[in-house]
């Protein structure tokens, strides 16, 4: 299990070098793998690196392979946080987004079996060089298309324990990190 994690990582890094972003080997291992606890990473899961997430600014990195699905989920607002507005960038393969609105959905998949904890279908398709903006409190989704993808994230500042997802058996934390 941590050997796919490790494995996942080394993946992700190459993915990203190869979208043309410098990646030293010390972010390398940095790269978070996160499966969300629902023990299939390849199937619902992200690799995320993070550059910057100050108070007010978060970067990161997210590599998805093919047909991998980041959870849906939302930013919730708090007394001192309106929640997280966030901008994802697309640098290599394909995003399909997921937000609320008409059911859309052509190019993508709801992960088998896990038809309940997705609930919203209006398909928004990123190529390299595309971005997107979700507005705070936006319930989302996202998923790579089958060459997987590179993208990054510009956000106010990231707290994930506010990030509610819709399947309550995911975590907020990241599963990698039990490694040290
Ligand atoms: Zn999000």
């Amino acid at each position: 299990m941590f050997d796919e994690f490790f494995e996942a990582r080394r993946e992700a890094a190459v993915m990203i070098r190869a979208a043309g972003i410098y990646v030293g080997g010390d972010e390398e291992d940095r790269i978070t793998v996160t499966d969300f606890e629902l023990g299939d990473l390849r199937k619902e899961g992200a690799q995320i690196l993070e550059w910057l997430n100050t108070k007010r600014v978060c970067v990161r990195l997210i590599a998805l392979f093919p047909f991998q699905t980041l959870p849906e989920h939302h930013h919730r607002r708090t007394k001192s946080d309106p929640g997280k507005e966030e901008t994802l960038r697309v640098v290599s393969g394909t995003v399909l987004v997921y937000v609320p609105g008409e059911d859309t959905m052509v190019y993508g998949s709801v992960p088998r079996f896990q038809e309940e904890h997705y609930t919203v279908r209006h398909e928004i398709v990123l190529n390299p060089g595309d971005q997107y903006t979700l507005a705070p409190g936006t319930v989302h989704w996202f998923q790579a298309g089958g060459d997987g993808a590179v993208m990054y994230t510009f956000c106010s500042a990231a707290r994930d324990a506010n990030n509610i997802f819709t399947n309550p058996a995911t975590v907020k934390g990241c599963r990698i990190n039990d490694l040290g």
